[in-house]
């Protein structure tokens, strides 16, 4: 069998007005990262559940999530020494914004995998630069382990999200997004499904599709990076991710 190729022959094989048309490039975008090794088959199967979500939430960002944008930039710009975790997925869907991101905070990237082979770490380390990422922590260097982790997903690096006091987890899973906060790390979690662990467990949750919060994220860092401390502490203040939560839940539940 032939595959398609995704820049342009899939483009014009579905039709402009499909209703679908944009979860199903994002889709093609992910299985081109599968193809290329970034992705692994666990990760086409997280997509698959993300889709239903994103499915049930209108395929746009509703309002509890620009709330949640707004307190994930104030505590980015607060933190002395933010991180972006980057996994399989958040690589091959947004590695442009992560790029942008990071140069908005002039913060670390690391690579941080569930299933973690060297391989594929440096595919995702190699991708990253290729977006703009200038130095990728975790692929060489993921000497530290996180406490109560079990296997390869506990690695991380030092200087990356060991010594992180601010992780941005995008599509994370529960149980590493709980053994974080427990270390004493403020996590923000990027996650279609209002009820995961990852989104109770995290400290700000933006139920979002990562392609449309990230950019959303780099512009409202660009926004309040202007402000000062006792506006962003106040931002942070006032932000209540289980009602965040509650709200989303109730956007979905139809
Ligand atoms: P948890 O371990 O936190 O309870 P889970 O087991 O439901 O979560 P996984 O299958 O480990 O979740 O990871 C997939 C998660 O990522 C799902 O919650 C899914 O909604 C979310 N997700 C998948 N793709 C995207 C995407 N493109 N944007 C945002 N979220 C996504
Ligand atoms: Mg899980």
């Amino acid at each position: 069998m032939r595959y398609l190729r995704f820049s342009y022959e899939i483009e014009s094989v579905i039709p402009a007005n499909h209703p679908r048309r944009k979860s199903l490039l994002l889709r093609e975008k992910l299985v081109e990262g599968y193809r290329n090794g970034l992705v692994c088959d666990n990760g086409l199967i997280a997509h698959g559940r993300g889709e239903a979500f994103n499915y049930l939430l209108g395929e746009r960002t509703r309002r509890p999530a620009r709330e949640a944008i707004k307190a994930a930039a104030a505590a980015l710009l607060l933190a002395e020494r933010p991180v972006i975790s980057v996994n399989g997925n958040a690589a091959a869907l947004a590695a442009e914004s992560i790029a942008e991101l990071a140069k908005e905070l002039n913060c670390k990237v690391e690579v941080n995998l569930f299933y973690r082979t060297q391989e594929r770490t440096e595919k995702i380390g190699e991708h990253l630069k290729r977006a703009g990422v200038g130095e990728v922590l975790g692929v060489k260097d993921a000497y530290a382990r996180i406490p109560e982790l079990f296997g390869e997903r506990r690695k991380v690096s030092i200087e990356g999200i060991y010594r992180a006091d601010c992780v941005l987890i995008p599509l994370e899973d529960g149980d590493r997004c709980e053994a974080l906060v427990r270390m004493g790390k403020r996590t923000i979690a990027i996650d279609l499904n209002p009820l995961s662990r990852t989104a109770r467990k995290a400290d700000i949750t933006i139920v979002d599709e990562i392609t449309r919060a990230m950019p959303l994220l780099v512009k409202e860092v660009k926004k309040l990076k202007g402000k000062n401390k006792a506006y962003l502490n106040s931002v942070l203040k006032h932000y209540n991710n289980k009602r965040i939560l509650e709200e989303s839940r109730k956007l979905i539940n139809f």
